[in-house]
């Protein structure tokens, strides 16, 4: 995919949304969505109503930028969901919740998912004691997801993980901060994704 790389506030502001793709400084008053909630560029600031299929384009572009997939592998995403039982856009939401990066940063272990994404990319993380730097490997119920133990000493995760405790884990996960691991106890439900995504969009889209 290719990637903004220091223009992240400006994928949230097309989106007039908070995206959390910038780690701490989302939460804080430099978050350029509470300064310059209007899009970006000459005439951001004068939203125009987006036809049925803008609204579908963006709501698929907006859950994109969410998880940091790109478009080959999020189309391939929305297959696995269709042929899965049960109903589409919810299987495509646990399919992209059930991404390792998704789940170290869900665990705390990153302040970002693009964080979380660099440190699976970097050898950080072993799931089920075997060493895993796919971000995109989908996690199953029972298994484990540890820190590396030579990666025990990283600063960065040890402040994450002080700084974790503010945020809570979701409910299909346990994490264990005295031994940097956490667990999956189960597939993510509908319930349990609290992003404000409407996937129905999202399936209207792909079936046209
Ligand atoms: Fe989005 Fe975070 Fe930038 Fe705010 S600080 S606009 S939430 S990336």
């Amino acid at each position: 995919m290719a990637r903004y790389k220091d223009e992240q506030c400006r994928i949230c502001r097309r989106e007039g949304q908070k995206l959390f793709l910038k780690g701490s400084r989302c939460y804080t008053d430099k978050c350029s969505i509470s300064r310059r909630n209007y899009a970006p560029g000459q005439h951001g600031q004068k939203r125009a109503k987006l036809s049925e299929y803008g609204t579908q384009l963006r709501e698929k572009q907006k859950t994109k930028s969410y998880y940091g997939v790109g478009e080959k592998q999020f189309r391939k995403y929305f297959e696995m969901a269709s042929n899965l039982k049960g109903v589409p856009g919810e299987n495509l939401l646990k399919i992209l919740e059930s991404r390792l990066d998704n789940v170290v940063y869900r665990l705390g272990f990153g302040t970002s998912r693009a964080q979380a994404r660099q440190f699976v990319n970097h050898g950080q993380f072993e799931v089920n004691g075997k060493k895993v730097d796919i971000p995109s490997y989908l996690v199953k119920p029972g298994d484990v997801i540890t820190i590396k133990e030579n990666k025990k000493d990283n600063a960065t995760l040890k402040v994450n993980i002080e700084e974790s405790n503010s945020r809570p884990v979701p409910a299909w996960l346990e994490r264990d901060n005295t031994n940097f691991s956490g667990k999956v106890i189960r597939l993510a439900v509908r319930e349990d994704i609290d992003l404000p995504i409407e996937e129905h969009l999202i399936v209207e889209l792909y079936s046209k």
